[in-house]
């Protein structure tokens, strides 16, 4: 009886895709009633394929040199046993908003007076913001150009289960990460529907293909072309501790098994330490000459416990090496320029194409700065309905519910200067369904929903545009009554998606 209620569920499921509904259900949503010894050999499949294919994190827990030494202490990455179903229509509409996204952002990295101006306020409550904005404004002062400008960036996304809208959470432009982890999760799932497909009757080839860690080793070495010195390395800038590591090192074992360009690994207090500007601008560190610096930390308050990170950051940026971001196109990736280029009329200070900006527009949930006194009273009235954001990256930093209401109270006692430290933002619900989300070895069915991020890469060269291109996909699930989205963070798992 199970495995006849199982199949009506899917022919439920066969006759929405054909309908191409809008809904955001998973294949899963068809296996309540999974064979119990099915679903046990497809967690042990996934286990040996995650651990064969380096879909692995380091686990601080068996110890203590996982974040520091290779090989030493890994776990496979936490996945969802299955990918979600995500709608065709809405995949290819994040796909082609990768490209607006990236030109938008070039376009605004150009304008420092808009970046000083629209964080002045930020400025003056938010130390962190303070010191990016320092840096920003010394090299407005020298008048540093950057012409060759290299953006790894990736914009989130969930799809709004009311109105049926794809709307951005963020865009980030400083460490997204996951290029490397989150395509072995796309092979994974296929991996799983192909060698079980009488079982499951789903199509691997619906999982659409994940060439992000390729596409962001292509965007490095270009760059690292560009730049022209065959003998200059690229620098990854890493935390001192690093349990995402391996997802780092795909991009970069990547980089030299394609194009045989060097990585080397550091923290912004060895770049203090080792690094050196030349008088032409050229940065050696360790008396070794850097083309690209991609930066995998920096992007949070916490990797910059002393002076010396702010100086190697300095240093970085003072630098003619092509810095991935440079401090422009960090600060272009704030959650306070996100919140003013939603406002009207400002996407048309940037872009020309009025297609583009409506394109863009579309995905822009509602965002609100603090003066706003009437959005601020509507927060107070029904605080679930938004998301509090302070300006940090990183996962867990966001206030919800009940905690939006008592901070927003709190601060406007305190005086209205601190509101300026956040913005508001629309909370999305994205519709739920069930799970199995894989943790240490160990699954759990759970009400889960999902945050779709596209990877894009951009670089140009002056005047010419040598990549615009939308480079693969992250998918992170999560437990429903979750807030928070992060991995890293331990709120998310990996996963991909199913097209219908
Ligand atoms: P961070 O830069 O720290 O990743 P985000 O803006 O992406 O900050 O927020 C972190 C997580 O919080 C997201 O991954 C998502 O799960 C959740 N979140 C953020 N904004 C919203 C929103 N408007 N509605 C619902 N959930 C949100
Ligand atoms: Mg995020
Ligand atoms: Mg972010």
């Amino acid at each position: 009886s199970s495995s006849s209620s199982f199949h009506l569920k899917c022919e439920t499921f066969e006759e929405k895709e054909t309908q191409d509904e809008a809904t955001s259900m998973r294949p899963m949503a068809c296996l309540h009633n999974i064979n119990p010894k099915l679903l046990q050999q497809l967690v042990y499949d996934a286990l040996v394929w995650s651990s064969l294919h380096g879909l692995v994190v380091g686990d601080r827990s068996v110890q203590k040199r996982s974040g520091t030494v290779p090989g030493v202490g890994m776990v496979h990455a936490p996945f969802a046993l299955l990918p979600m179903s995500f709608p065709r229509s809405h995949w290819q509409q994040a796909c082609e908003l990768a490209p607006l996204f990236n030109e938008l952002v070039d376009r605004v990295s150009l304008d420092g007076k808009f970046l000083q101006d629209s964080l002045s306020r930020t400025k003056k409550v938010d130390a962190f913001t303070h010191r990016l904005l320092d840096i920003h404004s010394k090299m407005l002062g020298i008048n540093k150009k950057e012409e060759i400008r290299l953006g790894l960036h990736r914009s989130d996304y969930m799809l709004d289960a009311q109105t049926k809208l794809l709307l951005q959470i963020e865009l980030n432009t400083i460490s997204s990460s996951f290029p490397g982890l989150s395509c072995l999760v796309s092979e994974l799932h296929r991996y799983l529907l192909d060698h079980n497909g009488k079982h499951l009757g789903f199509d691997p080839k619906r999982v659409p293909g994940n060439d992000a860690v390729s596409q962001y080793a292509e965007a490095l070495a270009k760059a690292w072309n560009e730049y022209n010195n065959s003998r200059a390395f690229v620098m990854i800038v890493v935390q001192a501790e690093e349990l995402n590591m391996y997802d780092q090192h795909w991009l970069c074992t990547t980089l030299k098994e394609r194009y045989d360009v060097t990585t080397i690994r550091r923290t912004l207090a060895e770049i203090d330490a080792e690094g050196e500007l030349l008088p032409d601008g050229t940065l050696l560190v360790g008396g070794q000459e850097i083309a690209v610096i991609y930066f995998r930390a920096g992007y949070t308050p916490n990797d910059y416990p002393s002076e010396s990170e702010w100086r190697a950051r300095l240093l970085v940026e003072q630098s003619s090496a092509i810095k991935c971001p440079s401090i422009s196109y960090h600060l272009t990736g704030t959650k306070k320029i996100q919140q003013e280029l939603a406002k009207p009329n400002v996407l048309e200070r940037f872009l020309e194409n009025k297609d583009d900006i409506s394109k863009l527009r579309k995905c822009f949930a509602g965002l609100w700065s603090l003066d706003d006194s009437s959005v601020v009273k509507n927060a107070i009235e029904s605080p679930e309905l938004f998301v509090l954001k302070p300006q940090r990256e990183g996962g867990g930093n966001n206030i919800y519910g009940d905690n939006v209401r008592e901070i927003l109270l709190k601060l406007e006692q305190e005086g209205r200067e601190e509101l300026a430290a956040y913005i508001l933002m629309q909370r999305i619900f994205p519709t739920a369904s069930s799970a199995f989300l894989v943790r240490d070895g160990i699954y759990h069915q759970e009400n889960a929903i999902s945050e779709l991020g596209i990877y894009s890469a951009y670089l140009r060269n002056k005047e010419k545009v040598i990549m615009n291109d939308q480079c693969g996909y992250l998918v992170r699930t999560k437990v429903s009554s979750s807030n928070e989205g992060g991995i890293a963070a331990g709120y998310a798992v990996l996963d991909s998606i199913y097209l219908n």
